[in-house]
């Protein structure tokens, strides 16, 4: 089987060091496979997405050497055939699909509401037994039932217990991250995803709304979720720490390198020597 997976930036803030480390990982597992990488941006969020940040992604994978296969050549490309805000329909008929079997329902819960009385996040379901139609302005979210443990790599992930009943669709009429990402990933039939750790939840909703909607494809679907680079005072890098964004490192004149020797150091390379993308290839394809 063709080994095919994607880089999935979204153009909502600068990407960052962590960015970098996860698109490397994916591009090298891919070459070493003789797969096909796509380029994907996540822009369904539409509220968020930025045109600079649309084109830092392209800027820094250009500045990393990072090569695809599938996806836009640029900008105007992206936008004019690849946005996921031309794919609203897609999204919305797979809503409608989990919709008539059953599966959802409406929620108009504030954010604050939420906040107060599930400290932990985890939505408990207050509208879960409202059904009927659904008017504008109300979010629809899907019923998890208890019980919902998902295996990935190796770790048992209580879907009920770390995400509750989620949000598929928001109520700002936008489709909801994880089933954009579904989507998309049974559209172009990816069978590797390669992401961080904190994503291990969403790997379990996915799975979950796959099997909900009656897809076996992506249960064949490869994993690997690999560990967050932290900033120095040990959080996980966010979009909002600019002093650690690829555009600060490449403006700073600063080549690539320490990026493809934290790579090396997480898949377990000795970093010195590693000076290209090429010879981190060389040497990722030696080991294991
Ligand atoms: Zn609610």
């Amino acid at each position: 089987m063709t080994i095919r997976s994607r880089i999935a930036p979204t153009p909502s803030g600068l990407l960052h060091l962590g960015n970098a480390v996860n698109f490397i990982l994916t591009w090298l597992m891919v070459r070493k496979a003789g797969g096909t990488l796509r380029l994907r941006i996540d822009d369904a969020d539409c509220l968020r997405a930025k045109p600079e940040y649309l084109e830092d992604i392209f800027r820094q994978l250009d500045w990393l050497k990072i090569t695809w296969d599938e996806g836009p050549t640029g900008p105007d490309d992206f936008r004019s055939r690849f946005s996921q805000q031309l794919r609203q329909e897609r999204y919305r008929s797979f809503l409608a699909e989990l919709g008539r079997l059953g599966h959802l329902y409406p929620c108009n819960c504030s954010r604050s509401t939420i906040r107060q009385l599930a400290p932990d996040g985890v939505y408990p379901g207050f509208c879960r037994d409202r059904a009927g139609a659904f008017t504008a302005g109300e979010a629809q979210r899907v019923r998890v039932p208890e019980g919902s443990v998902f295996r990935v790599e190796g770790q048992e992930v209580a879907l009920c217990n770390t995400m509750g009943d989620f949000v598929l669709w928001r109520k700002e009429d936008l489709p909801a991250y994880q089933l954009v990402s579904l989507v998309d990933d049974l559209d172009d039939r990816i069978n590797l995803i390669v992401r961080g750790q904190d994503l291990l939840p969403s790997t379990a909703a996915q799975l979950f709304l796959a099997g909900l909607h009656g897809n076996n494809f992506f249960a064949e679907t490869t994993f690997l979720h690999h560990p967050l680079v932290l900033g120095e005072d040990g959080r996980k890098l966010s979009k909002s720490d600019n002093a650690l964004s690829l555009a600060a490192l490449r403006e700073k004149k600063l080549s690539p390198v320490p990026v493809y020797q934290e790579v090396a150091r997480q898949v377990g390379i000795e970093p010195d020597g590693i000076v290209t993308l090429e010879d981190l290839l060389l040497r990722f394809r030696e080991i294991s």
